[in-house]
């Protein structure tokens, strides 16, 4: 009897699970609600874990050769003072590679070119009171349908909604080589660059507001908040004047769900998982998920455990990982919180070797690796 699946939702996590099951010659359907797949915003880090996932559906070396890998992260204040380096060097020698950092337009496009169209359905927004429906025609259900999942309103209940972390960012990419990642943190708000590919500069700006609290216009709130930081923030800002700037409150899910599995229905990536984005380890986290789930589908055993297996081998360590972005986010965002996190970051720094070099922007600085992991100067 051939076992059938419905995917719900062709972002990362769906599409990645819908390449592996794919794989395994497993008929599996794709419904996502947009009338196209693609994806918009931010550059997004692709960590070793993410990476090895990638590479079990084919796709590594592709967004190798497309994204730019990561050589260093740096931490300063915003009067241009690093605090710490992250010696990425660390994690190459520890795992053989550095992140890659790569679009999110980039990325949904590999996965989606390797999916056959036919496994696709796109328009197809899945309510929550069709999912029982799904259920009953499919022998599994995976909700990978992000954020307001209908899935997981369906089987695990509206209590577990996404909350407001109590900061909002906005987000821009725009043309400049060469960018170091960095973040630089104020009083309540940090600005974040990373390269992606193409010679672009991605750049995003949480800011602590309440809930819709943005302004109308970012220019006038990005230049009124940090026209005065150090290179190479103003000069991004005004760089974006006329390009699409998007603003995307952060939310997080908790508390974390106590199974992912609830019948033949699964939950996979920020569905299962929402965490903020202070780790940068959403996307990672939702590729991992989709092609574990895929493996243990294709294993060809009773399919109920299979997603129990899933739920055992993934549960607790993408939770751990959404309870550390989530403390981190508080650490470096809360303003009464500024003088300790800057205090942190130097402390951190000091067990590892020291960089001579002076702090004059972004473009000045080159890794070189050590074993220190954070680092200042
Ligand atoms: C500012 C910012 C920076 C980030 N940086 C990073 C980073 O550097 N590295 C990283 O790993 N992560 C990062 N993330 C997190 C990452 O973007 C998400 O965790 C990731 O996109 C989750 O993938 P997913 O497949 O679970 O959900 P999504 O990518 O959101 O996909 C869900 C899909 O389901 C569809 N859908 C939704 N509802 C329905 C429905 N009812 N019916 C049918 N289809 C539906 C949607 O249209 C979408 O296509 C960042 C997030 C933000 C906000």
């Amino acid at each position: 009897m051939t076992v059938r699946i419905a995917v719900v939702g062709g972002g990362i996590g769906g599409l990645a699970c819908a390449l592996r099951l794919n794989q395994s010659d497993l008929d599996v359907t794709v419904f996502e609600r947009r009338p196209r797949i693609e994806g918009r915003g931010t550059a997004l880090g692709m960590w070793p874990d993410a990476l090895r996932a990638l590479d079990a559906i084919g796709l590594g070396e592709r967004v190798r050769r497309t994204g730019v890998a990561q050589q260093e992260m740096r931490f300063r204040r915003s009067d241009g003072r690093t605090l710490a380096r992250l010696d990425v060097g660390r994690l190459e020698r520890r795992t053989g590679e550095l992140p890659v950092l790569i679009s999110r337009a980039a990325l949904i496009t590999l996965l989606r070119d390797a999916l056959p169209p036919e496994r696709v359905r796109t328009g197809r927004p899945v309510e929550p009171a069709d999912v029982e429906e799904l259920r009953a025609e499919y022998d599994v259900v995976i909700g990978a349908d992000g954020i307001g999942s209908a899935v997981r309103t369906a089987r695990f209940g509206a209590g577990h909604q996404p909350r407001y972390s109590g900061y909002s960012a906005w987000i821009g990419m725009v043309p400049s080589e060469g960018e170091t990642s960095q973040e630089i943190f104020g009083r309540g708000r940090k600005f974040g660059v990373t390269p992606a590919e193409g010679g672009m500069t991605n750049w995003y700006a949480p800011i602590r507001v309440p809930q819709g609290g943005l302004a109308a216009d970012p220019m006038v709130q990005l230049r009124e908040l940090f026209g005065d930081w150090c290179d190479p923030v103003p000069s991004l800002i005004e760089r974006s004047a006329g390009t699409e700037i998007l603003n995307y409150p952060i939310r997080y899910l908790a508390p974390g769900l106590p199974s992912l599995v609830s019948g033949n229905a699964v939950l996979i990536g920020d569905a299962a998982h929402l965490m903020t984005a202070d780790l940068g380890q959403g996307a990672c986290q939702a590729l991992v998920d989709g092609v574990a789930l895929g493996g243990h589908l294709a294993g060809g055993g009773e399919l109920v455990r299979a997603l129990h297996q899933f739920d055992r081998d993934r549960r607790r360590p993408a939770q751990r990982v959404a309870t550390a972005a989530r403390w981190l986010g508080e650490f470096t965002s809360r303003p009464g919180l500024s003088t300790v996190r800057d205090l942190t970051f130097r402390a951190a720094g000091l067990f590892g070797p020291q960089d001579p070099r002076p702090s004059r922007g972004a473009k000045t600085v080159s890794a070189s690796a050590s074993d220190g992991g954070l680092r200042t100067k």
